[in-house]
């Protein structure tokens, strides 16, 4: 059924191997291995994820898949090489990177995300959309987690494919990531067939804590069991893991995280001062705003109490705001 894309299977397919080949068999892949190595890869977590590297060349794959007799038009299209405007001849897209294989469900390399080695501008350069490669469906790891993720009816979602890499390494088996993008409603299908709850565990930056409410929101609309997992001083689970260690990144990170009511507490109060009788009141209001959208009246009498016992406020007192608030949103 697939006969056309074939080639596009066995050119990232051999592409997968030889870059993984120069990453640690050759001395044109040595800087990039001590790079990894550095940041805390183990050489096993290398093999199990075939991280590879690019040669710092601009024809190398060009020449390669020309050899093996792939057409250019077609490797174009599969996003491994691009095409000059001015003769039409063709240059690699992958140059001087640490190559990450992205994987489909069935573990087939179909396309690459490729780390620049030092702070340059592009950090990570992904794979265009090819016939193959669809971001908003990709999953990071989610071919390795899968049967981990049915077993446990649990995922723990990250931000970056680096912290799927070091939560595997620190024995944390059913992570996956988004490729940078947003969650879309395909990946969510996806994790609702196999998981019955998620831990969002993305970066502790602004950046991070936004697009873990985002997810948290829809991965919730989903009928998704949802909790937050932070880390301090706005780190990122893989530097957090490097930080403190595998242990405490399961014990106090994942094992401590909170309920997604919980989570929107914290969301709501950065950048307020709660001492400000302004902020304090805006805050409340929006807190039993989100506690009168809850279904269950244990749930909502339970964070009702917490609000009011933080605030020394009266639990009728909040009862009624909370009445109050009702009709308006309709
Ligand atoms: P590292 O630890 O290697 O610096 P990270 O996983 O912490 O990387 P973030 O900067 O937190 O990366 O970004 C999260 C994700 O967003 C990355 O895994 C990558 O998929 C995507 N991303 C980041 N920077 C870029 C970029 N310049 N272009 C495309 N995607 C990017
Ligand atoms: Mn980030
Ligand atoms: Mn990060
Ligand atoms: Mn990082």
């Amino acid at each position: 059924r697939h006969a056309g894309l074939q080639p596009y299977f066995e050119a990232h397919e051999l592409l997968k191997k030889f870059y993984h080949h120069l990453l640690v068999n050759t001395k044109d892949g040595q800087e990039a291995l001590e790079y990894l190595l550095a940041r805390g890869f183990t050489r096993e977590s290398i093999d199990t994820f075939q991280i590879g590297y690019a040669l710092d060349s601009w024809d190398f794959v060009t020449e390669f898949l020309q050899k093996r007799g792939f057409k250019a038009e077609e490797m174009e299209k599969a996003g491994l090489i691009i095409k000059r405007e001015k003769d039409g001849t063709y240059f690699d897209r992958f140059r001087n990177r640490i190559m990450f294989p992205l994987f489909d469900q069935n573990g087939k390399a179909i396309a690459f995300s490729g780390r620049a080695l030092g702070k340059e501008d592009v950090k990570y350069l992904n794979s265009p959309e090819t016939p193959i490669f669809n971001k908003g469906k990709i999953l990071y790891n989610f071919h390795l987690a899968k049967p981990v993720i049915r077993r446990q009816h649990h995922a723990i979602l990250f931000e970056g494919f680096a912290d799927a890499i070091a939560a595997y390494r620190a024995g944390v088996e059913n992570g996956i990531a988004t490729m940078g993008t947003s969650l879309t409603q395909d990946h969510i299908s996806l994790i609702r067939r196999n998981a019955q709850s998620v831990t969002i565990c993305y970066d502790s930056d602004n950046a991070g804590i936004e697009a873990a409410f985002r997810a948290a929101g829809m991965l919730a609309e989903a009928g998704i069991e949802i909790r937050v997992a932070l880390m301090p001083d706005g780190l990122d689970p893989d530097d957090y893991i490097r930080k403190y260690g595998p242990e405490k990144f399961r014990n106090d990170i994942l094992g401590a995280s909170l309920t997604l009511m919980s989570f929107k507490f914290h969301y709501y109060r950065r950048g307020k001062n709660l001492q400000n009788e302004g902020d304090r009141l805006s805050y409340i209001e929006k807190i039993v705003s989100e506690i009168s959208g809850l279904e269950k009246a244990v749930e909502k009498d339970h964070y009702l109490r917490q609000l009011a016992a933080e605030f020394s406020l009266s639990l009728e007192a909040l009862k009624q705001q909370m009445a109050a608030d009702a009709p308006k949103k309709g």
